[in-house]
């Protein structure tokens, strides 16, 4: 009998992550071929000449002949700390170094949190559109992604009551991605109040992906949710990949808050699967220290003057010049998340678009449908080239547009 293929686990079928798809793996081939492809599918700052700050990367490289041993499961001490303290600077007051846990990135800890809370069947509530990686892991780990809307027409902010409408006795968890990914969305505190009570009306958990939170723009604000949690369990999650430039080092960290008597069973199941995996990283983790304890490093880049002040800037200045492309204007994070206006071309396909532009003009983006969003006329484009590159992606942008206008 002939070999067959081995076959995976079922569950795969529902999961994508096209960030890293199939696009980006024609991506490669034409690159093999010889072509210089604009890659703007990834939010990686050092891909595109950023460095982390000086006095991470020096303690990281300081403390290697002490990174040999496994670390305890939760992670570093020291680290631990350092989160816990501006946690509680922030006002979250219920969080000490013990109800930190440290990990390789926040993807790990993403995984390992749903694993820990969901049986099967269980739902929970993710933005739509979302960083995919959280319908791809409740999904994995037996539950149900289900989605609530953050259109454009409501500047890519959830209503409340639409949220409220879509619980049922099976939702366990709310995902709030804030600054979010893709869209650069910054959710005000009224919102995350609202937020709040509705999962203290329900008894659910807040899964606060918070990763974005000191990248922001034009004046907007960053509302930390389990400032405003009090007793309701609530887990924030932050890392070094994106404020401080730093994806390589794979380092992220949730912290809990909430009343002990609440989230006492989760802290136990977060210590067994972390101790299932041992430890993370360990010389990343010299980096957390002073990466939150050492000079704000972001702003001059955000500020007006600042790289990415002025890619925004290009995007937006783009995007206004376009006959076809409309968008929120990021208020936070790394992308922009712009819409092809379906009154000029009824029949737009993101993905069809996204393997066009690729093939003919050499740019990578990411389709809208990639972050679990059922339209078809988004795409996001990370903040982090150069203006002078944004301007020159974004007249390829409009000549694969005008083409895909007149066929
Ligand atoms: N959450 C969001 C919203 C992200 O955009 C990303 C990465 O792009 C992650 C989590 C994962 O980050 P890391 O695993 O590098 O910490």
């Amino acid at each position: 009998m002939p070999h067959r293929p081995v076959s995976t686990s079922s569950r795969l079928a529902e999961v994508r992550y096209e960030i890293r798809g199939t696009l980006s793996h024609r991506a490669r081939d034409l690159e093999a071929e010889g072509r210089r492809i604009v890659r703007l599918n990834i939010g990686n700052p050092g891909a595109f000449g950023f460095e982390a700050p000086k006095h991470i990367r020096e303690s990281v490289t300081r403390s290697l002949p002490n990174s040999e041993a496994y670390c305890q499961q939760q992670g570093l001490p020291m680290a631990r700390e350092a989160i816990a303290a501006q946690q509680r600077m922030r006002g979250s007051l219920s969080v000490d170094a013990e109800r930190v846990f440290i990990g390789n990135g926040v993807s790990e800890l993403i995984d390992l949190a749903l694993r820990a809370l969901l049986e099967a069947g269980d739902e929970v509530l993710v933005p739509a559109p979302d960083y995919p990686l959280w319908t791809a892991a409740t999904i994995l780990n037996g539950g149900k992604a289900v989605h609530y809307p953050c259109p454009a027409g409501r500047g890519h902010l959830p209503d409340v009551e639409e949220m409220a409408a879509l619980i049922t006795p099976r939702t366990r968890a709310i995902v709030l991605i804030n600054p979010n990914n893709p869209t650069g969305a910054t959710y005000p505190r009224e919102l995350l109040g609202a937020i709040v009570a509705l999962a203290e009306r329900h008894q659910l958990v807040l899964l606060a992906d918070e990763i974005y939170d000191g990248i922001l723009y034009d004046g907007a604000r960053f509302e930390p949710l389990a400032a405003l949690a009090g007793d309701v369990p609530c887990l924030s999650f932050g890392g070094l990949s994106k404020v401080h430039r730093a994806c390589g080092y794979r380092v992220g960290w949730f912290s809990v808050s909430g009343s002990r008597a609440r989230v006492v069973d989760m802290l136990h199941a977060f210590d067994l699967l972390a101790a299932l995996r041992l430890c993370g990283n360990v010389p990343g983790q010299w980096a957390i220290e002073p990466a939150l304890q050492g000079a704000d490093t972001i702003s001059a880049l955000t500020a007006p003057g600042g790289r990415l002040h002025d890619s925004r800037r290009a995007v937006l200045e783009a995007v206004e010049r376009s006959r076809f492309l409309r968008v929120v204007a990021p208020a936070g994070a790394l992308y922009a998340f712009p819409g092809v206006d379906t009154a000029l071309i009824p029949d737009f396909d993101d993905e069809a678009f996204a393997l066009h532009l690729l093939e003919t003009e050499d740019v990578l983006i990411v389709p809208g449908s990639s972050f679990n969003v059922r339209y078809r006329n988004h795409f996001r484009i990370t903040l982090l080239p150069r203006a002078e590159v944004i301007a020159d992606v974004f007249g390829r942008i409009e000549r694969a547009l005008v083409r895909t206008a007149e066929v």
